[in-house]
């Protein structure tokens, strides 16, 4: 099995002057409230472009992009026959031309305030950082990555769970944030020694081709957390990076 990308929603491709509607919908759980909405909307001929649910305390909550081309009936109409709805607390739509969410700020995940950053304004973010700085970027970004490990393996240890439940979520972590797909070698602990590959990572690619490896900030954190993992001080080496054409990158700690 691979992995499917995914397009992250903040704006939907725009339609015909106000027609694309963004709705938010809060309802009490129940069995079959996401369906019955839905079919509720199907009923008018209005399609759903796009959207995001989520159930939690109690409560469905769910924004969706609504498309009107082809209604039978208004966004107010919408709005009230929705509201009408048994168990449904609250319905707003909000008419969107540029086709940006309008309801949803700040952004979190996993309980954390984020933000999104393409990955090509990351590359020349840094590259710039590079050109102006020269190779003394190099340990900078190392160190920011390495600080980043200290405070990321404090945060995860304290939330319980076993040394390698925290690489675990540091691996899911990365992936599940577009950063890279990790692989972890065999670990042998005795040594202290492992390597590391990654996949599809971001920060190669944003950089561009080069004629040695770039990943010096994932190096640093590669080198904090197998710091904390095996109790000693290791460092991290980059021995093959997708900047200089490889498949992927690839880190030897010991
Ligand atoms: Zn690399």
């Amino acid at each position: 099995m691979g992995y499917y990308p995914r397009e992250v929603l903040i704006r939907e491709e725009p339609v015909d002057e106000g027609k694309l509607v963004e709705a938010f919908v809060i309802r009490k759980i129940g069995s079959g409230g996401l369906a019955e909405i839905a079919v509720a909307i199907a009923d008018e001929d209005i399609i759903i472009k796009s959207g995001f649910h989520r159930v939690g305390d109690n409560k469905l909550k769910w924004t969706m992009f609504l498309d009107f081309s082809k209604a039978k009936i208004t966004p107010e109409e919408l709005e009230r026959k929705i509201s009408q709805m048994r168990d449904v607390s609250q319905v707003e739509m909000k008419p969107t031309t540029l086709g940006f969410d309008v309801f949803h700020f700040p952004l979190k995940a996993l309980g954390y305030r984020i933000i999104m950053w393409n990955a090509q304004n990351f590359g020349s973010y840094v590259k710039r950082l590079i050109e102006v700085l020269g190779d003394v970027a190099f340990p900078i970004l190392y160190n920011l990555g390495r600080a980043e490990a200290e405070y990321m393996w404090k945060r995860m240890s304290s939330e319980g769970g076993s040394k390698e439940d925290v690489l675990k979520i540091l691996q899911e972590t990365y992936r599940a944030s577009g950063w890279g797909i990790i692989e972890f070698g065999e670990i042998n602990y005795k040594e202290g020694r492992t390597n590391v590959k990654i996949r599809q990572h971001v920060v190669p690619e944003s950089l561009g081709k080069s004629n040695r490896p770039v990943c010096h900030d994932i190096r640093g954190y590669l080198t904090g957390i197998f710091s904390e993992y095996f109790g000693r001080k290791i460092s991290a080496t980059e021995v093959k990076c997708m900047a200089t054409g490889d498949e992927y990158c690839e880190f030897e700690i010991r």
